[in-house]
């Protein structure tokens, strides 16, 4: 099935609340045009070095959101031109990235939405807060004036059967219920993103309303390139 099949039959098999985010890591500028002309409204791009490659060559309006590595990108990243270009960076994971963020958004100026990535499964490797740090993560960002927390966003554990990442997902839908209640000054708990190709039906049962789709739009990745 093509490309534009493929974001049909997610739209309309997806509740009307759920956003689909095409997750378009080694995907061409033509590539991307086609999901955003089939009804994608997000881009997601996990490397500013692609990022930079295709984001000219993109003349359909789109959002488009960073889902990669803010540790491991940080330089390229904190760009003026790279932040002005990206409309929200979903993988904020300490108030110190924050920061740096806010600094440089200062100067466009601009508000930057973010999400705070969660470590759901507390894997020491990956990026993300601790679920049990994220409260205090989030009050300290929320001081910032440049950045603005609207919501979550987690990656989940390598797991071979998708219904092992249940549990991480609701873990984080109760984290966002919480931080809801709080009533964070500046805070909003707008977008809960999680779920991809072969857990995303799974995450929209545990709360998603924000869905990264590579594979099921664009087909099977020529190498598998992992954050
Ligand atoms: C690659 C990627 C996705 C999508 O993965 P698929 O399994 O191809 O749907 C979603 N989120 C992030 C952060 C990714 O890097």
């Amino acid at each position: 099935m093509g490309i534009a099949e493929n974001v049909k039959r997610i739209l309309a098999e997806i509740p009307d609340y759920v956003e689909l985010e095409a997750a378009a890591k080694t995907r061409t500028a033509s590539e991307i045009e086609e999901a955003i002309r089939a009804g994608v409204k997000i881009i997601g791009e996990n490397y500013i070095s692609e990022f930079k490659k295709v984001y000219p060559g993109v003349k359909l309006q789109a959002k488009w959101h960073f889902i990669g590595s803010t540790r491991k990108q940080k330089h390229d990243l904190l760009r003026k031109k790279i932040l002005s270009s990206i409309d929200m960076i979903e993988t904020v994971d300490s108030f110190e990235i924050a920061q740096e963020i806010d600094k440089k958004c200062a100067n466009i100026p601009k508000v930057m939405p973010i999400l705070i990535e969660i470590n759901s499964a507390r894997e020491p490797q990956k990026d993300g807060v601790y679920p049990d740090e994220a409260i205090e993560c989030i009050k300290a960002i929320s001081e910032l004036k440049w950045v603005k927390v609207i919501g979550l966003m987690t990656m989940g554990p390598n797991v071979s059967n998708p219904e092992e990442i249940r549990p991480y997902f609701s873990l984080v839908h109760g984290i966002f219920e919480q931080i809801k209640k709080e009533n964070i000054p500046g805070v909003e708990m707008r977008y809960l993103s999680m779920g991809m190709t072969d857990s995303y039906k799974i995450a929209i049962e545990e709360g998603a309303n924000l869905i990264r789709i590579g594979s099921a739009i664009f087909g099977p990745r020529a190498c598998s390139i992992k954050q």
